[in-house]
């Protein structure tokens, strides 16, 4: 992955976070207070505004400038989230220009890492983990595909949740998507397209 591809990952993620404000909000309405995409999609026009007048020269920068622009201005639970994830693929790719696919396989699993560390969630508890791990898991021995992020995102329903907001509603979290599940499949799927 060199640099270009990269801010194409990005974009895309972006642009898929302002397009499904709305629905990633109403994912939240029913296991939590209905801010997800409010905070995602201004997240991502904070960093479109941004990349418009800033030169991104390494993926170090490239990842810095979103994670510290997520920090400030995502609320919530999601904003430290995603910006710990993103600090970590910046310290993980360095003053790069182009990583590798391993190197690719390693700045996943330290986001992951980063999110379990910041969350404090484990796998089964209805978080965005749920999605992060087994995917990290499918980069290390097989290549995901966009129908297996989908089923991942699915698969987060039947789940009870025991960490975040939704957690307040026990056994009445059980039967929906986790809103932060299906914004990290966004992630996902944007990197898929990117890679093909
Ligand atoms: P808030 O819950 O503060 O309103 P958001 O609505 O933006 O924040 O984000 C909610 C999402 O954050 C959840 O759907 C879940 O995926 C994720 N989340 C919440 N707590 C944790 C945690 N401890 N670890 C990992 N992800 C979490
Ligand atoms: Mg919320």
């Amino acid at each position: 992955m060199n640099l270009n591809t990269a801010k194409k990952w990005m974009n895309d993620f972006f642009e898929s976070l302002i397009e499904n404000k709305d629905y990633l909000s109403d994912l939240d309405n029913p296991i939590g207070d209905g801010d997800h995409g409010i905070n995602m999609a201004r997240g991502g026009e904070a960093v479109k505004e941004v990349f418009n007048t800033k030169d991104i020269e390494t993926l170090n920068d490239l990842f810095k400038t979103i994670a510290m622009t997520l920090l400030s201005k995502v609320g919530g639970a999601s904003g430290p989230l995603y910006g710990s994830v993103f600090l970590a693929f910046a310290k993980t790719s360095l003053d790069k220009t182009e990583i590798s696919d391993d190197d690719i396989v390693i700045l996943f699993e330290e986001g992951l890492k980063a999110l379990k560390n910041r969350g404090k969630a484990s796998v089964g508890e209805k978080t965005m983990v749920d999605v992060w791990d087994p995917f990290v898991e499918a980069l290390k021995t097989k290549k995901p595909t966009l129908e297996m992020v989908d089923t991942l995102v699915e698969a987060t329903k039947p789940l009870k949740a025991t960490k975040g907001r939704a957690a307040y509603l026990g056994d009445r979290s059980i039967g929906h998507i986790d809103p932060g599940s299906m914004s990290s499949g966004y992630l996902f799927k944007a990197y898929l397209r990117s890679a093909s």
